[in-house]
């Protein structure tokens, strides 16, 4: 069964201060057996630029087990955002572009929010969202209209509202198809609850961080899954959106 862990930062977060290195995220891959991490910058980075080259070297060191994700503030003009979610995607292979409403300084309702769904979208790559911690502006209900604008754009809802929200992330998911759900973070039994309502295939298995990824692994195996379900949660459905 491949595991595919949709959601890993790389760097040290400006904000927080968190960090995390190659080793770190190596060790946790090969201690739970993960086979591919998605790999993101913290939102906040003195030289974003300079994180995805970063990330691209490691994709390039380890190409079996690492593809990158495009994170940078929607507060760059236009062009200067189209072009290096351009340069990620198109040049150095990136799979997704995040969006993290609260460091980012922007809502999915915001005008600056459509470059992120547009570039996404004519590029053919799926958008994360970052919800729940962050709200209003991370409610997870604020992707619909986004969802609505551009129907065959996979938009995945990172830790499913964050447990508090994630009865919202549930109706988000009820009413558009192409909402995911990654639920890292929240709880056993909600994470059994939007896998028993969606379905496997909209749901999918991240960490955000490498000392999480054996309690987020521990949630899906508690959860009484039938090994079908259980593969698409932990692999599958991630296979499918990002073409791994
Ligand atoms: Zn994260």
């Amino acid at each position: 069964m491949i595991i595919i862990d949709s959601h890993c930062h790389l760097g040290v977060s400006k904000l927080s201060g968190h960090s995390v290195s190659e080793g770190d995220l190596l060790n946790g891959m090969d201690t739970h057996g993960v086979d591919i991490s998605l790999v993101m910058p913290h939102a906040v980075t003195d030289d974003p630029i300079a994180e995805h080259d970063e990330i691209a070297k490691l994709c390039r060191k380890y190409p079996q087990r690492f593809r990158g994700i495009v994170s940078l503030s929607p507060l760059w003009d236009e062009p200067d955002y189209r072009s290096e979610v351009e340069r990620c995607i198109d040049e150095l292979g990136f799979v997704a572009v995040k969006l993290n409403p609260m460091q980012h300084l922007t809502s999915p309702l915001m005008k600056n929010a459509d470059k992120v769904f547009d570039s996404a979208a004519d590029l053919g790559v799926p958008v994360i969202v970052h919800t729940g911690l962050g709200a209003p502006w991370a409610l997870p209900a604020l992707s619909i209209p986004q969802a609505r604008r551009h129907p065959d754009l996979p938009i995945i809802l990172a830790h499913a509202g964050f447990t508090v929200y994630t009865t919202e992330a549930y109706v988000a998911a009820l009413e558009c198809d192409n909402i995911y759900l990654e639920p890292s973070w929240c709880m056993i039994q909600e994470v059994k609850w939007l896998i028993r309502e969606l379905g496997a295939n909209r749901i999918l298995f991240g960490s955000d961080l490498p000392e999480n990824i054996p309690v987020e692994l521990a949630k899906y195996k508690a959860a009484g899954l039938s090994d079908v379900d259980l593969a698409a949660c932990l692999g599958r459905t991630a296979e499918q959106l990002f073409s791994l």
